[in-house]
């Protein structure tokens, strides 16, 4: 088989920048190690960045986000026993839309088979191969049947335990991490969210934050240790800690109800550098992660992608190598701001173990700053809604 770009994994990254080649006339397979089914299993991000939703209109999927998905104009910061608004829109101008991962990848799915666009599911053994060289290639696996993709282009799409980045010489990389001394314990009920918008909540028995899915579908989290165990976590529990970690009038607005998913995910600082090897490029979570808590994960996959769908665009429609030389730098300059916003939030808003009471009141400081300055309050929602790509 032959494409132009072949492309590792078929999560938000890789389904969009496919589906963007395929606008700019260039063609792409994509390799994804798992089932569509699993891949649409796996409960993610749910905050768009209104850049992010444009993305998606620009490949023609972005209808069903628009009807079903909720549009943000602020968030709550709580603290002190008290909450705060954060006027995103009167701030900046733009607004959020909240609108699930597992929506946003099954819009992409659909498009791409709209589109008739080659997708090799259950892929085993991916290897991307001779990208430092002038002819890149693909092998793997299907059904026992090894095969070969060649390509112009490779891009390492396959989030940040996939092949891709593990595939480059340690001396070609330079890897950037912090790894936080907590994780978030999330579930997913039926039930109506506590509040219209999001609720951040630092208190003194840990973060915890309340965001949705819909109108009638809550995601919660809480900080817990890192080495707790979903088992030590029936409903009952988290709910009763929820309401511990919130102000009287939302605990007592709260609706609990069974959980339909419950998880634990560690909290990671990660950036690769660079985003570019020969003939390989590295976009989404292949390259970088950051804490959920500025929620801006998925969208730096989107963001990406579209430099590198730019980038490629110029290769082959002017013939001219500086996108794809710049792509890296560009990626990165927006990478590193996300990645600062979502440590700082993250470092704001949590229990640190080993801050201690000093800690903890510079937060309530900082919190306090942030709410009640409007400088810091526009600097926080600037970020918050995404810098601009
Ligand atoms: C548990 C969890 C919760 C999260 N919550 C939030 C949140 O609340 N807010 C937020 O903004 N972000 C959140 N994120 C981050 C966000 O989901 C990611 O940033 C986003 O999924 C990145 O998209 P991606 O396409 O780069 O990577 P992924 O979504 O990880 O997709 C990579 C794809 O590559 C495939 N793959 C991997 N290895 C191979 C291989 N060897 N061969 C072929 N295919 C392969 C994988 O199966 C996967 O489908 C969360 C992440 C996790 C793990």
């Amino acid at each position: 088989m032959r494409t132009k770009v072949a492309i590792i994994g078929a999560g938000p990254a890789g389904l969009l920048l496919g589906q963007l080649l395929h606008g700019y006339g260039i063609d792409n397979v994509i390799l994804e190690r798992h089932t569509g089914e699993y891949v649409l299993g796996r409960i993610r991000a749910g905050l768009l960045e209104e850049g992010t939703v444009a993305l998606l209109d620009e490949v023609g999927a972005g209808a069903r986000a628009h009807r079903e998905g909720l549009v943000h104009g602020g968030i709550e910061l709580a603290f002190a026993g008290g909450r705060h608004r954060i006027d995103l829109k009167g701030a900046t101008g733009k607004t959020v839309m909240i609108y699930g991962q597992t929506e946003v990848t099954l819009d992409l799915m659909n498009a791409r088979r709209a589109a008739g666009l080659t997708t090799i599911y259950e892929a085993e053994n991916v290897q991307p191969l001779d990208f430092d060289i002038d002819r890149p290639r693909v092998g793997y696996v299907r059904d026992g049947v090894a095969g070969e993709i060649a390509c112009d282009f490779i891009a390492g799409c396959d989030g940040f335990h996939g092949v891709s980045r593990a595939s480059v010489k340690p001396a070609a990389i330079q890897t950037f991490e912090r790894i936080y001394p907590f994780g978030w314990l999330g579930i997913l009920s039926d039930t109506p969210p506590v509040s219209h918008e999001l609720i951040y909540s630092n208190h003194e028995r840990g973060f915890a934050l309340c965001t949705m899915r819909s109108t009638r579908r809550s995601r919660y989290y809480l900080q817990c240790p890192l080495d707790d165990q979903i088992d030590r976590w029936p409903d009952d529990r988290f709910w009763d800690e929820l309401k511990r970690r919130l102000d009287t009038e939302a605990a007592d607005k709260l609706v609990t109800g069974p959980s339909i998913e419950k998880s634990i995910a560690p909290l990671r600082s990660f950036v690769a550098e660079p985003m570019r090897f020969g003939r390989m490029f590295l976009a989404g979570d292949a390259a970088h992660i950051v804490p959920p808590t500025g929620a801006k994960g998925l969208n730096l996959a989107a963001s990406d992608a579209h430099y590198l769908a730019v980038a490629l665009r110029e290769y082959y429609d002017d013939r001219s190598a500086a996108g794809i030389d710049h792509y890296s730098d560009k990626a990165l300059a927006r990478v590193w701001k996300a990645v600062r916003f979502s440590w700082w939030m993250t470092s704001m808003l949590h229990k640190f173990p080993d801050t201690g009471t000093f800690g903890a009141r510079i937060q309530l400081a900082e919190l306090d700053y942030v709410t009640h300055s409007k400088a810091a309050m526009s600097s926080l929602a600037e970020n918050y809604v995404g810098l601009p790509f």
